[in-house]
């Protein structure tokens, strides 16, 4: 018996499923997934297989089954026994319509109003909730699918299409292969009424009819992303790129499904000026999809090397002054995660030890910039060039394999011998908080900005015109660095001369309405109860809900959006805002 995963039943002792074939009939009434899937075990195999589970009705199994009573992180283990020279085993199932992993959307929440949809989140650990399988990225699957949807919806997976065609009752059907073996989590289906088009040959954006215009235009320039971070980081693996944008509850900027990446609509600012999330989702296809973490416990590999990855891309597009300011964002961004964790500090560690935690409540900015700096110091110390070598030398031994922090130090070692000592990389992976000596990033444009949000307190104001047209990143870094709480005045200033209230820019309008919630700005409340009543990228609902919790008004607000929107928010959602206002003084 071998455990590998806290997060999951996968015994790696235990024979393995290496391929999948699902065969799926979405309800939107019952707002389930019903069907089957066929666990292969090539070559055949025998004995105990123990599966994840959770909320899935389980009707009917080709093999002798137990399935467990229901754990509140893990789920519902089913033990499988399979019989001497087992060559597949088919389940039978219905999923849970409160599953974690699936948000099903009334036609009131997307674009067109119309039509139902239907997305599936899977990381963390929410795959389990969709099929029955060993849930943990050590064990990677292939797999098919066939899904079947009312007529005039139209289904993407994080595969390759397969074909389509009508099935019975005015329903449709298409089919999926995903040849490429990826960790389940990278699991995802979406069901809506979709529209394609075309970026290039090998990638193309899907949206609901009334974006797909706007996010053909936001993301055209993908193709030159991928020429530069074939450049960085070697061979695009995948065969294909596509992009879906979602309705605007999805909880997260972007999810790095392979194939089809997942995005916000938020994304959309008009300007191409929020791309970077685009740079950061594909640079996954190689730092996650192609070299994944064994378990959340190694996450930072994924999210520390992608932020790193990205922001290289972003200096081979755009120059180093960009690149200095998307540190500098993220810089405000890892300083308030430390504060939110500062009780529990051990969760700020790069190698976690989560045994008991939920990877949903670990989850923070931390794994991703506190990881992009560790990389950083290592590829200062190494030179550039050598730890770009070391770079693609690392994507093509550990390509297509899902490996541990330990893994990863023992191949630094090796190719780099004494590096990690230079970098004191104990200091990084098991000691809570930021090293001391952690790298800077530092540009003229940079030093600047911090000087006119510095002068703020003193009086000074910055030049409205010259602000007002300022890129949009130059315009975060100046609002990320303002006090919190200002008076009314002052928030009137900024929106008079700023224009804020008015932005597309997501990133820009949630900066400008922390600080209004903050400081209690009531002329803002409209706002900011738009946002949080249609938004649901955790990345804003958290901050601003902690931000409302500061005066009587603001959580007055609070209480009554959350009260309203709740129903509608994503479980990750929810969960996020609840954990915000369980902090509100009583
Ligand atoms: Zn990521």
């Amino acid at each position: 018996m071998a455990r590998v995963d806290p997060h999951s039943y996968f015994d790696d002792a235990q024979p393995r499923s290496t391929r999948w074939r699902l065969k799926l009939r979405v309800d939107f009434e019952r707002k389930v997934l019903a069907g089957e899937v066929v666990l292969f075990f090539d070559g055949g195999a025998s004995g105990v297989v123990d599966l994840d589970t959770k909320g899935l009705t389980i009707k009917h199994a080709s093999a002798p089954f137990e399935l467990a009573s229901e754990e509140p992180i893990l789920g519902s283990r089913l033990r499988l026994t399979l019989p001497a020279g087992t060559k597949d085993v088919t389940i039978a199932y219905e999923t849970s319509p409160s599953a974690a992993g699936l948000q099903w959307l009334s036609p009131e929440q997307t674009e067109g109003k119309k039509k139902p949809f239907l997305f599936s989140q899977c990381q963390a650990i929410h795959a389990r909730g969709v099929v029955p399988c060993q849930d943990s990225a050590g064990a990677r699957i292939r797999y098919a699918a066939e899904i079947d949807v009312p007529e005039g919806l139209t289904a993407v997976m994080s595969a390759g299409p397969d074909g389509d065609a009508p099935g019975e009752n005015g329903r449709h059907v298409f089919r999926f292969n995903m040849p490429q073996p990826i960790p389940s989590y990278l699991l995802a289906l979406a069901v809506g009424e979709l529209q394609g088009r075309d970026l290039s040959h090998r990638s193309r954006v899907w949206a609901e009819p009334a974006t797909i215009e706007k996010a053909a235009w936001e993301f055209a320039g993908v193709e030159s992303m991928i020429a530069k971070a074939e450049a960085l980081f070697g061979p695009y693996d995948w065969d294909r790129y596509d992009m879906l944008v979602l309705p605007p509850s999805f909880p997260y900027g972007g999810m790095e499904n392979p194939r089809m990446t997942f995005l916000t609509p938020t994304l959309l600012a008009g300007d191409r000026s929020l791309v970077d999330v685009v740079a950061h989702e594909l640079a996954h296809s190689w730092t996650g999809n192609l070299v994944t973490n064994a378990t959340a416990e190694h996450f930072w590999l994924n999210e520390g090397f992608t932020v790193w990855a990205e922001r290289r891309i972003l200096k081979a597009l755009h120059g180093d002054e960009a690149a200095a300011l998307g540190w500098a964002i993220g810089q405000r961004e890892l300083e308030e995660a430390l504060e939110r964790f500062s009780d529990t500090p051990a969760l700020t560690c790069l190698r976690t030890h989560l045994t008991g935690v939920d990877p949903d409540d670990a989850f923070s900015n931390i794994p991703y910039e506190k990881g992009a700096r560790f990389v950083t110091a290592l590829e200062r110390a190494a030179g550039t060039k050598a730890f770009d070598e070391f770079v693609k030398a690392y994507m093509k031994r550990f390509r297509f394999q899902s490996i541990t922090t330990e893994t990863f130090y023992a191949f630094v070692e090796e190719k780099l011998p004494g590096l990690p000592a230079k970098v004191h990389a104990s200091a990084w992976l098991d000691k809570p908080g930021l090293p001391a000596g952690a790298p800077r990033f530092v540009s003229a444009r940079l030093d600047e900005l911090n000087a006119l949000a510095d002068g703020w307190a003193a009086g000074r104001r910055p030049d409205p015109a010259a602000l007002r047209q300022a890129p949009a990143a130059e315009l975060v870094v100046f609002l990320q660095r303002l006090p919190r709480e200002l008076s009314a005045a002052d928030c009137a200033w900024l929106d008079a001369n700023l224009k804020l209230n008015e932005r597309g820019n997501y990133e820009i309008l949630a900066q400008w309405l922390a600080i209004a919630a903050a400081s209690g700005y009531e002329p803002a409340f409209p706002r900011l109860r738009a946002l949080l009543s249609s938004v649901g990228r955790m990345k804003y609902v958290r901050p601003l809900y902690q931000a409302l919790g500061k005066t009587p008004a603001g959580r007055a607000l609070a209480r009554e959006v959350f009260a309203s929107a709740a129903p509608t928010y994503h479980a990750l959602t929810r969960r996020a805002a609840e954990s915000a206002m369980a902090k509100y003084p009583a």
